[in-house]
């Protein structure tokens, strides 16, 4: 182990040790199929070399949160305010929550029910359009509520809600699904614009996203990506909304760890600019799976009316888990993750280049290099698959102007959250390079598939031996024996 702060858990092992075997116990003398799976996927992880860019492993603490009764109650509503009797712990857990998250991203407004990214996303849109489109309505009418407009009126509001416009990032350019694209329900709900990035560069042209917000005149400007190995400056992107008077909302997902641990800081921070940001808590944030949403004041209450907006009732073991991991993120060692983090992409991606192998960008300053594997005579599908098959799991992305489409694509993102938890600093990313240089400069097409291909003779054996001997020396979870 490389790193200067302790992976999460090691502190805890016996304990963990001793709760995780009698818990297994349990399951297997209900279903030993589900005891079994699960015993086998901390095998499996322990096993590989995870370099999926929205993965990571949450702590013990925050594993164990989740498993306890406080998911058997019903709590819609908000804090003090439910719709559901005997509420008083799940406060206490949704407050807590909420508090560390104002805290952490220094946010005057917290939301910590969203189940997952999507959710978080839904949430916020539906604030905006609360804010936007829905209060002017009612306020015109002389309405308070929707339930005191007439038929005609609320058929009209009903109308002007479903026709509102988004401008998010292209899929290609790295944006995401839920960015008002047609197969995700926000390309349902939204009439959506596309912004991408110079052809030449890779990176992101804040002029172009200024002419297609002054042409297309969007009520949201979005900002955030699954697969931009770069920076963006929100400060820019404010003004950018502003001048056209669209809500600036950031989906943090991917980066929210690298904004908690403050390596994100001034323009790189998206909470002080973006009227409201939303991100998941499963990705370098290091937490359960989930959602949640910060809001400057002006958009607190309508965010607050996510159950019953889009959200059923809250997950109050999932919120406390939520807690503690944005506790852990609170601490100093979480500081020294971060710019780990940072420090092993760009560790990874000059192993890449030193190697001859093309990025898109040319690099990263964040946590996500995404290489473009044509330059191996290769789709994407074919390079995840060999390096799956020499134990080195990764996925298949989009590059700008992808001459493979979205599901053969000719990229593949990694990202370096997971291994800088198990203890990976920038020699052991470097060799990380090598190995993946090793096995795509091995592997060829085979025929005319843009999916088959073969692996060298040797190749996985010697790439899976030389990964056992990192993963080794860096133990997921140290201690931990089922
Ligand atoms: N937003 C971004 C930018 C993401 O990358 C993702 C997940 O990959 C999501 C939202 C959706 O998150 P979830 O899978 O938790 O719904």
């Amino acid at each position: 182990m490389t790193s200067s702060a302790p992976a999460p858990g090691t502190e805890c092992a016996d304990t963990a040790s001793t709760a995780y075997r009698a818990a297994l116990q349990v399951i297997e003398s209900v279903e030993p199929r589900i005891a079994a799976a699960t015993r086998k996927e901390l095998a499996d992880q322990r096993d590989s070399l995870k370099l999926i860019a929205s993965e990571n492993y949450a702590s013990p603490a925050v594993l164990l949160t989740m498993g306890s009764w406080l998911s058997d109650k019903y709590a819609e509503g908000t804090v003090g305010h439910r719709f559901y009797a005997g509420c008083q712990n799940v406060d206490t857990v949704e407050s807590v929550a909420a508090e560390h998250a104002r805290e952490l991203f220094g946010a005057p407004y917290a939301y910590v029910q969203p189940h997952s990214g999507i959710d978080a996303n839904l949430v916020a849109y539906w604030a905006i359009l609360a804010s936007r489109v829905e209060a002017p309505s009612l306020a015109e009418a002389g309405a308070r509520h929707v339930n005191d407009l007439s038929e005609k009126d609320w058929e009209e509001l009903r109308h002007k809600l479903g026709n509102q416009r988004l401008l998010g990032m292209s899929l290609d350019a790295g944006g995401h699904l839920t960015h008002g694209f047609r197969p995700n329900i926000s390309g349902k709900m939204f009439s959506q614009h596309s912004y991408g990035t110079d052809p030449d560069s890779g990176l992101l042209d804040y002029d172009a996203v200024a002419a297609a917000a002054r042409e297309f005149k969007p009520l949201i400007l979005v900002a955030g990506y699954s697969a931009y190995p770069r920076r963006i400056n929100f400060a820019t992107m404010r003004e950018i909304a502003d001048e056209v008077g669209a809500t600036l909302m950031v989906d943090m997902a991917h980066f929210a760890g690298l904004v908690a641990g403050k390596v994100f800081t001034g323009n790189d921070d998206p909470v002080p600019h973006a009227h409201v940001t939303t991100t998941t808590t499963h990705k370098s944030l290091r937490g359960p799976r989930g959602g949640l949403v910060l809001a400057q004041q002006e958009y607190a209450d309508a965010v607050d009316k996510g159950c019953p907006m889009v959200l059923g009732g809250p997950l109050p073991h999932v919120m406390a888990a939520k807690a503690v991991a944005l506790a852990e993120a609170r601490q100093p060692a979480f500081r020294v993750y971060a710019q780990r983090i940072a420090e092993n992409a760009k560790a990874l991606a000059d192993g890449f280049l030193r190697r001859g192998a093309r990025l898109v960008t040319g690099g990263t300053d964040n946590h996500i290099v995404l290489l473009d594997v044509t330059s191996f005579g290769l789709t994407g599908r074919q390079a995840e698959s060999a390096l799956l098959e020499a134990g080195v799991v990764t996925n298949r992305n989009s590059i700008p102007a992808d001459p493979n489409g979205a599901w053969y694509t000719s990229g593949i993102r990694f990202g370096t959250p997971a291994l800088t938890t198990r203890g990976f600093g920038v020699a052991e990313f470097d060799r990380v390079a090598e190995l993946v240089v090793d096995v795509l400069t091995n592997t060829q097409p085979e025929g005319s598939s843009k999916a088959r291909y073969r692996l060298a003779d040797g190749t996985a054996e010697r790439v899976r031996a030389a990964a056992a001997e990192l993963l080794a020396a860096n133990p997921l979870y140290p201690g931990l024996a089922l």
